[in-house]
C-alpha cells in the first residue's frame, strides 16, 4: 500500500457502469482530488442502464430510454476519465486491461462487469431465446412480441405459436417480467385486433413454486394476482429444450412440447465470463472476495457487483446477486480503494444488510418484505418499489437526476 502513496497519481481504473462499478466512481469522483489519482471508467456503452427496469423495457410496459442516464450527466468529465469501449480481458499480472481499441494499465482495478444469462447448456437457448439482460436485448423483445402481433392476423393461416409468450423460469425476473406483459398484452390486443382470450403467457419453472424460497403468503399472492391477469403458471416444469418454433418442457416425467416463437429465459444469471476467462480465482464464475472487497489472489484488484461472490454465513449460502448488494458494495470499494491511494492500512469490512426485497407484478402490484420481514403487496408494495428505486437516482445523481428519471405516478 505504501507503493501506492509514493507513486505520482496512481490510476484506477473501473471496469462497467452498472450499478456497482458506476456507484463506485461516482463516490470516488466526490472523495478524491484530481491531484490525488487519475480515474479512469470504461463502459460499453456512453449510458448506464436500469437492470432492474429491464423488464419493463423488454414488455414494452416502460420506454427503455426511462431506463437509461448518460454518463456524463452523473460523471464529472473532467474528474473522471470516461472510456467507452468493450473490454476483452484482464491480465492481473501484467496490471492491464484489454479492450477491443485500445489496452490500458492500472494501479488500482475496480471491476463491475456484472451479469450475463446462466444457461446451463440447454440446446437451444444460446440461439432462440431471448434474455433481459441490456438495452438492446430488452428493446429487441420488446419489437418481437409486437411484430409476432402484427403478423398474427396478417396469415390467413394464423399460428398460435405467433402469441404464445412463454417465459422460462418463474425466479423475481421471470415474475417480474410475466407481470409486466399481463398488463401489456390487452394493449397490444387492442392495437392489434386480437382477442386477448387466445394470446397465452406462460411460464415454466422447475421448483415445485413460483420464487422458490420466497415467503409462501406472498408467493400464494402473487400467483392468484398473475393467474388473475391470465397468465400460466406451469410447476416443477424443466424448460430442456429450446427451438426456434417451440419449447420441450419435462413434467412429471413426461416430455411436453410448447409451440412458440417467443422464449424469454428468465431462470437464472452468472458473473461476466471476463472475469473466469481471465484467470481469477473463481467460485462458480464469481470473485470470492475478502471482506474488503478485493480478489484473493491480488491486492490491487477489488470486485464489486454480480462478479463478486459473498457468503451468508447463516443461511449457508451466498448473498443473492442484487443491485441492492452491489450499492453496499461500492460503498466499501469506493471507502478502500480512497483508503490505499492515501497509503492507510486500514481497509473497511463488507457487512452486508438484506433491507428487504420487492417485487413487482406489473406496473399496478407488487409484494415484499421489508425490516424485519414485514410482509407488503399490492399498492403499499408497489409504492415501496418505487421508493427504492428513486432513492437509487438520488444517491446517485441527486435531485436533478431523480426529477428527470424518477417515477412518481403511484398508480402507475
Ligand atoms: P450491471 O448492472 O449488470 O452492469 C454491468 C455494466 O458493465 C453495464 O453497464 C454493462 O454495459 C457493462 N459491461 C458489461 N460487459 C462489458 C464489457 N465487456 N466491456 C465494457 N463494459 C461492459 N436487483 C435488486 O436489488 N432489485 C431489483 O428490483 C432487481 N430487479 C431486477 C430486474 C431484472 C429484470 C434483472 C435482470 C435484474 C434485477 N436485479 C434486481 C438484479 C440487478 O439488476 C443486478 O444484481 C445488478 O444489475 C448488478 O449490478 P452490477 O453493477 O454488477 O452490473
Ligand atoms: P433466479 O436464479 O433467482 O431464478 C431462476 C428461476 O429459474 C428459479 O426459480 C429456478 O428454479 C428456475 N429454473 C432454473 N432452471 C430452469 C429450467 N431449466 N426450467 C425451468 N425453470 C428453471 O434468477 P433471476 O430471477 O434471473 O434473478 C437473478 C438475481 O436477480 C437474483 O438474485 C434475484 O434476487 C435478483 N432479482 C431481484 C429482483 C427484485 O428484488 N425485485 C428482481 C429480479 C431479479
Amino acid at each position: 500500500m505504501e507503493v501506492i502513496k509514493e507513486m505520482k497519481k496512481p490510476r484506477i481504473v473501473v471496469l462497467g457502469a452498472g450499478y456497482g462499478g458506476l456507484m463506485s466512481t461516482v463516490q470516488l469522483q466526490k472523495s478524491l482530488g484530481t491531484n490525488q489519482a487519475k480515474i479512469t471508467l470504461v463502459n460499453k456503452n456512453d449510458y448506464h442502464y436500469q437492470s432492474t427496469w429491464l423488464h419493463e423495457a423488454a414488455a414494452g410496459t416502460l420506454h427503455h430510454d426511462r431506463t437509461r442516464i448518460d454518463i456524463k450527466d452523473v460523471v464529472n468529465m473532467s474528474k473522471v476519465n470516461f472510456i467507452q469501449d468493450t473490454v476483452v480481458s484482464i491480465a492481473p499480472e501484467q496490471k492491464k486491461v484489454i479492450m477491443e481499441n485500445e489496452e490500458l494499465e492500472y494501479d488500482v482495478l475496480v471491476i463491475g462487469l456484472g451479469f450475463e444469462a446462466a444457461t446451463f447448456g440447454i440446446p437451444g437457448l444460446e440461439e432462440h431465446a431471448f434474455k433481459i439482460g441490456d438495452i438492446n436485448s430488452s428493446r429487441v423483445i420488446r419489437e418481437h412480441i409486437e411484430y409476432n402481433f402484427a403478423m398474427y392476423n396478417l396469415e390467413e393461416d394464423k399460428k398460435q405459436a405467433r402469441i404464445n409468450l412463454v417465459v422460462g423460469g418463474a425466479g423475481f425476473t421471470g415474475m417480474e417480467f410475466v407481470g409486466e406483459l399481463a398488463n401489456r398484452v390487452p394493449e397490444l390486443c387492442e392495437e392489434y385486433d386480437i382477442d386477448p382470450a387466445v394470446v397465452r403467457i406462460i411460464t415454466v419453472e422447475g421448483a415445485p413454486t413460483v420464487m422458490p424460497g420466497f415467503d409462501p403468503q406472498l408467493v400464494e399472492y402473487a400467483m392468484n394476482s398473475l393467474e388473475a391477469r391470465g397468465v400460466e403458471v406451469i410447476t416443477s416444469a424443466m424448460l430442456k429444450e429450446c427451438k426456434a418454433d417451440g419449447i420441450i418442457y419435462e413434467k412429471d416425467g413426461e416430455q411436453i412440447e410448447l409451440p412458440t416463437l417467443t422464449t424469454v429465459w428468465a431462470a437464472g444469471v452468472k458473473a461476466n465470463s471476463i472475469v473466469e476467462a481471465s484467470g481469477f480465482e473463481t467460485n462458480r464464475g464469481k470473485v470470492e472476495v475478502r471482506g474488503d472487497m478485493r480478489t484473493p489472489d491480488y491486492d490491487d484488484v477489488f470486485v464489486v457487483g454480480d462478479c463478486a461472490l459473498i457468503m451468508n454465513p447463516e443461511a449457508g449460502r451466498p448473498y443473492p446477486p442484487t443491485a441492492q448488494m452491489a450499492l453496499q458494495m461500492a460503498d466499501v470499494v469506493a471507502h478502500n480503494v480512497k483508503a490505499m491511494i492515501e497509503g492507510s492500512t486500514e481497509l473497511e469490512t463488507i457487512e452486508p444488510k438484506m433491507l428487504g426485497t420487492v417485487a413487482s407484478l406489473g406496473n399496478t402490484d407488487a409484494i415484499g418484505t421489508i425490516m424485519n420481514d414485514r410482509k407488503i403487496y399490492g399498492w403499499t408494495a408497489t409504492v415501496m418499489k418505487k421508493v427504492i428505486d428513486n432513492r437509487y437516482l438520488l444517491k446517485l445523481g441527486g435531485i436533478g437526476l431523480l426529477l428527470k428519471k424518477g417515477k412518481f405516478n403511484p398508480f402507475y
